[in-house]
């Protein structure tokens, strides 16, 4: 019993953690991730999965970093718990990004993981297409409350700054002229 929760408390805690930890925060301020996980022009499956690049890795530990801090006070209930959550992550990492190979979801498995909130590959997609939506790596429900946050924060992001500065630059352009 102890395995299964420290698996649970891996996997749950973790994907909290690197959600509203890593995740949001670098939607919000930094470029990294951006930069990385939601470069559009290559395949996520290779720079999710595949790729050797740094700062792709950097993205890829920091993002992993809430999880293995998780794991290691889980350990203290169940160590094999706690390395199978680790595998469990990184094997969802692996299939979450399989859509761009083609992976459909058959409906037995979808319908079991559904109730359960389990982020599909065909849900990751969406994040990847629109990086507004689709927040938690593993657990749907942490997207609405990571969607909140994103939306209360959003006059301090880099792109609402980003806007205002732009909207200086052009008013000062008739000045000058
Ligand atoms: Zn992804
Ligand atoms: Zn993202």
């Amino acid at each position: 019993m102890h395995i299964v929760g420290a698996l649970l408390i891996v996997l749950v805690v973790g994907d909290l953690g690197s959600t509203f930890l890593y995740h949001v925060p670098q939607h919000l301020w930094f470029t990294l991730h951006l930069r990385t996980h939601h470069d559009r022009r290559r395949s996520y499956w290779d720079h999710a999965v595949l790729s050797r690049d740094p700062a792709i890795l950097l993205d890829g530990i920091l993002g992993a970093l809430p999880y293995l801090i998780v794991a290691a006070g889980a350990a203290r209930l169940s160590w094999q718990g706690a390395l199978l959550g680790l595998l469990l992550g990184q094997l969802h990492v692996w299939w979450r990004h399989t859509t761009e190979l083609g992976w459909r979801t058959p409906r037995p498995i979808e319908a079991i993981l559904r109730p359960l909130q389990i982020v599909l590959p065909e849900d990751h997609d969406g994040h990847h297409r629109n990086p507004e939506v689709e927040f938690g790596d593993i657990f749907r429900f942490y997207d609405a409350p990571a969607q909140a946050l994103i939306s209360l924060l959003a006059p301090t992001s880099r792109r609402t700054r980003n806007a205002s500065s732009r909207r200086r630059r052009t008013k000062r352009i008739p000045v000058r002229a």
